[in-house]
């Protein structure tokens, strides 16, 4: 349904017939943590995120896995592909 809170004209699923289903009833404005983020959405004066109702939550446990501004490392050894299969085979013997 439609948002009535604070993204008015926005489809969300936690938008409900008795208004809004998120706890607190509302979505929270982004984190510091989230400044330099495609996803960040201004209505009005305010910052949103337009994946997570809860930004700061997503940052509580770590980095953001959808945050755009933000370098992963990657974790294989040496920048070599690995064949899920093979390591599946490998790790058996
Ligand atoms: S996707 Fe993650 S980093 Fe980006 S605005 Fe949303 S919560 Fe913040």
């Amino acid at each position: 349904m439609e948002c009535t809170t604070v993204r008015p004209g926005v489809q969300c699923r936690f938008m409900g017939k008795k208004g809004c289903n998120y706890i607190g009833g509302t979505c929270l404005e982004i984190v510091e943590e989230c400044k330099g983020c495609t996803k960040i959405v201004q209505y009005g004066n305010r910052e949103f995120c337009s994946v997570y109702p809860d930004p700061a939550a997503r940052w509580r446990r770590g980095t953001c896995n959808f945050a755009t501004h933000v370098k992963r490392e990657d974790r294989r050894p040496s920048g070599k592909d690995i064949n899920p299969l093979k390591a599946a085979k490998r790790a058996q013997r």
